[in-house]
């Protein structure tokens, strides 16, 4: 609760509800705007952003300290969305013993000697911690979808292979994402969602500005002209795997600020609602600080008395 004891979920409702996708009614990814400001400007827009971090951070001290849940915070979106910057911003100031990010590239020959999910399973958030994931699992009806090829590379035997596989794989995810929802996992989905004009403009940037020339890749060229069969699959990704255990937030993206406010907003949110508290120390364990204390403070005396 802030200052005026108002929830949070209604304070940031503006840069929540309009944005989240839980499966429920009908969901069309080209309704959603890419270049939404939720009614704020860039400097209004940066003290939400502070004050989302500094409750991120005391909400994340709680979770630590409690240990029982864990927040898994999943990245996804075109080349140049901001993933990298959003992570890095939203983050500031939360203690780093806590987060653990985990960017998921092209997977490696012993990843590829296990299914799919295996190498992301291994890497989920433990009790008491955040777990974000630069890109995931999700590549796997992504990158994979679009490029039959690298379908093809996935060991699976052939007759397993039908065309009924993203269908399988969208059912085979939700059920693990509603295994780990039960099991203490607090699960949100992040769509970066940027335009084809605004990825443009990035990539200028990153081919200009030598800082920034790393970013680059030729590859991201030949994903860029696949824009339209991303979309189409970023839609039925979205669709079909947007849960109340999973919900899926489609945030605008062409304004990394806005992107920023929403991303920190749903995620205080959702910890706002976990009634995070320090653990409580029981009566036994406060009479032995007690006496742990008071030994303490004597020692102290002691040592002041023979110095004087
Ligand atoms: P970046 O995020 O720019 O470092 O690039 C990582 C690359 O790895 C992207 O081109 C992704 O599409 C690719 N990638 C991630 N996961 C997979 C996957 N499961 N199969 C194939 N490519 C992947
Ligand atoms: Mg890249």
């Amino acid at each position: 609760m802030n200052k005026k004891s108002q929830p949070l979920a209604d304070e940031l409702k503006p840069y929540l509800a309009p944005f989240r996708y839980d499966g429920t009614g009908e969901f069309h990814l080209k309704s959603h705007k890419t270049d939404a400001k939720g009614g704020l400007d860039k400097e209004k827009a940066t003290r939400i952003i502070e004050a989302n971090r500094k409750r991120l951070a005391e909400f994340q001290e709680k979770l630590y300290a409690q240990d029982r849940w864990s927040l898994l915070l999943i990245f996804q979106g075109m080349d140049a969305a901001g993933k990298d910057s959003a992570i890095k911003s939203v983050f500031e100031g939360v203690n780093p013993q806590g987060c653990e990010v985990t960017a998921f590239k092209v997977p490696s020959t012993k990843e590829l000697d296990h299914d799919f999910l295996w190498r992301s399973m291994i890497a989920l958030p433990e009790r008491g911690r955040i777990g974000i994931f630069n890109r995931s699992y999700y590549e796997e009806c992504l990158v994979v979808r679009v490029h039959s090829e690298i379908l093809a590379r996935q060991k699976i035997p052939q007759k397993l292979v039908t065309k009924d596989i993203w269908k399988e794989r969208f059912e085979d995810i939700s059920a693990v994402e509603r295994y780990l929802s039960r099991n203490g996992t607090v699960i949100l989905k992040f769509f970066l969602n940027v335009s084809k004009k605004e990825q443009r403009e990035r990539f200028l940037e990153r081919l200009e500005d030598p800082a920034k020339n790393w970013k680059f890749s030729l590859a991201d060229i030949g994903e860029r002209a696949l824009w339209a069969k991303y979309q189409a699959a970023y839609q039925d990704m979205i669709h079909y795997t947007a849960s109340r255990a999973a919900p899926w937030i489609v945030v605008p993206a062409d304004h990394k600020w806005f992107a920023r406010v929403v991303i920190g907003s749903t995620i205080v949110a959702a910890l706002e609602q976990l009634d995070l508290h320090f653990p409580k120390v029981d009566k036994a364990d406060r009479s032995e600080f007690k006496q742990v204390r008071e030994a303490l403070l004597a020692e102290e005396d002691g040592a002041k008395k023979k110095d004087g």
